[in-house]
C-alpha cells in the first residue's frame, strides 16, 4: 500500500473500531442494522484463509530450498511457539493464585452453548485430526491445521523434483502473491467492516449498560485475564521481539495496528491471517520464507492469549466451587492449557469448547464454563490479539535467527578470499 494511503486507511479503520464500540455501547440491538457490513467484511477474509495457507505454505517450504532448513526453521518455530505458550500460561496460574478471582464468586447456571461439551478433545483427536482424510472436506471446513500438514510435506516434495517441480512451485508463488494484493483491496472496506463488526457485536450483547453489568459481575476474573494479558502483551513479546528479532517493538506494534484491528473486531486469527501475513511482510519487513512459514501455522496453533485464559478461566472455575488445586494438579492445567490453545481452531471463542479437556482433565465441573460465558465474547477478542501479535514476533524472531543468519553465513562465505 502506498504510504500515505497506509496511513490514511489505519486512520479510518481506528476510528471506525472507536466509532463502532460508541454506537454499538449508545444504541444496543439496533445496531443490528449494519451487521451485513461486517459480515461482507468478514466473508472477504474467509474466502482467503485456504487458498492462502495453501499457497503460502507451500511457497515458505519450497523457498526454504534443501531440506535441512525447512528442519531449522520448523525447531526454530515450534520451539518458540512452545517456549512464548508456556510462559502465557504460567502467567495465567501465577496471577489466578495471587488474584484468586473465583474466591467468593458464585457459580451461574446457564445452559451451555451447543458447540461446548459436544466433543471431548482428547491429545490423541488432536493430532489425529491434524491427517485429512479428504483435502477438500477440510478445505471446505476450513479447517486449518491439517491443510498446512499437507502442504508442508507437499512444497517439500516439490523441492526435490527438480525442474518438474518448478512450475508448480511458481503458480504457488503467483497465487501467494495475488492473494496478499487482494488483502490490499478488501483493507480499503476494512473502516465499515470493522466499525460494523464492533457495533453489532456490542449492540447484541444490550449495548453499553448490559456489557457493564457483566463485566461488573464478572470484573474480578475480567481483571485477571486482562492483567494477564497486558503482561505478556508488553512486557514479554516486546523483549522477545527486542532479543530475538532485534527489532524496534513500538515501530513493529505500529505497523501491526490494522491487524490488530482486525483480530479484535473478527474475534479470529485465522480471519486476520491475510491482514496479519501483508502487516509482517510488507510494512514490517520480515522475509517472505519466514513470514510464510511462521503465520499460518502460528495462527493454527500459537495461542498465547488463549492459553494464558484457559489456565485462569480453569483455576477460577476451581475456586469458585471450593476445589483446592494442587500443585501436582496445576502441572497438569500448565500442560492441558497449553495443549488446549494448540487444539483451539482460530475461530471465535474456540477457546470455550477445548476448555473442556482443561476441566476434564483436573476433574472440574465443565458447567463451571456457564459462569464465564457472559462476558466471553469481549475477552476473547482481547486474547485473539495477543494470539495475533505472538506470531507476528514469532516470524521477525525466526526470521533473524534462521533466515538471515543463513544468509549472512552464505554472503560471507562467498565473499571469504580464496
Ligand atoms: N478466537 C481465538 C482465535 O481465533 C481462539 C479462542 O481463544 O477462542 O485466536
Amino acid at each position: 500500500m502506498k504510504s500515505k494511503t497506509h496511513y490514511v486507511v489505519l486512520l479510518l479503520i481506528m476510528v471506525g473500531m472507536l466509532a463502532g464500540g460508541v454506537c454499538g455501547w449508545a444504541f444496543g440491538p439496533k445496531m443490528m442494522g449494519v451487521k451485513f457490513l461486517g459480515d461482507i467484511f468478514l466473508n472477504a477474509l474467509k474466502m482467503m484463509i485456504v487458498p492462502l495457507v495453501v499457497a503460502s505454505m507451500i511457497t515458505g517450504v519450497a523457498s526454504l530450498g534443501d531440506i535441512r532448513r525447512l528442519g531449522r526453521t520448523g525447531l526454530v518455530t515450534i520451539a518458540y511457539y512452545g517456549i512464548t505458550t508456556g510462559v502465557a500460561v504460567g502467567i495465567g496460574i501465577v496471577l489466578a493464585n495471587v488474584i484468586q478471582p473465583g474466591a467468593g464468586f458464585t457459580p451461574v447456571v446457564t445452559e451451555l452453548p451447543e458447540m461446548v461439551g459436544k466433543e471431548t478433545y482428547t491429545v490423541v483427536d488432536v493430532i489425529v485430526n491434524m491427517i485429512p482424510s479428504n483435502f477438500f472436506e477440510a478445505a471446505v471446513e476450513t479447517n486449518v491445521l491439517p491443510l498446512i500438514i499437507v502442504s508442508l510435506v507437499f512444497g517439500g516434495i516439490l523441492t526435490t523434483l527438480g525442474k518438474k517441480g518448478e512450475p508448480v512451485i511458481k503458480f504457488f508463488a503467483g497465487l501467494n502473491a495475488a492473494i496478499l494484493k487482494l488483502v490490499y483491496l478488501v483493507m480499503m472496506f476494512a473502516p465499515v467492516g470493522v466499525f460494523a463488526l464492533v457495533a453489532t457485536k456490542l449492540g447484541a450483547a444490550g449495548g453499553g449498560e448490559a456489557f457493564w453489568q457483566e463485566l461488573w459481575k464478572l470484573g474480578k476474573y475480567a481483571f485477571t485475564v486482562l492483567s494477564g494479558l497486558t503482561l505478556h502483551a508488553f512486557i514479554v513479546l516486546p523483549l522477545l521481539l527486542m532479543l530475538l528479532g532485534r527489532r524496534n517493538p513500538l515501530k513493529y506494534i505500529f505497523n501491526m495496528l490494522a491487524a490488530f484491528a482486525t483480530s479484535f473486531s473478527t474475534a479470529s486469527s485465522a480471519a486476520t491471517l491475510p491482514v496479519t501475513m501483508r502487516a509482517v511482510e510488507k510494512r514490517n519487513k520480515v522475509s517472505e520464507e519466514a513470514a510464510s512459514f511462521v503465520l499460518p501455522l502460528g495462527a493454527t496453533i500459537n495461542m498465547d492469549g488463549t492459553a494464558l485464559y484457559e489456565a485462569i478461566a480453569a483455576i477460577f472455575i476451581a475456586q469458585m466451587y471450593g476445589i483446592d488445586l494442587s500443585p501436582a494438579h496445576q502441572l497438569v492445567i500448565f500442560f492441558t492449557a497449553t495443549l488446549a490453545a494448540v487444539g483451539a481452531a482460530a475461530i471465535p471463542e474456540a477457546g470455550l469448547v477445548t476448555m473442556v479437556m482443561v476441566l476434564t482433565s483436573v476433574g472440574l465441573p465443565v458447567e463451571g464454563i456457564g459462569s464465564i460465558l457472559a462476558i466471553d465474547w469481549f475477552l476473547d477478542r482481547c486474547r485473539t490479539t495477543v494470539n495475533v501479535w505472538g506470531d507476528s514476533v514469532g516470524a521477525a524472531a525466526v526470521d533473524r535467527l534462521v533466515i538471515r543468519a543463513k544468509t549472512e553465513s552464505e554472503t560471507r562465505l562467498s565473499e571469504a578470499p580464496g
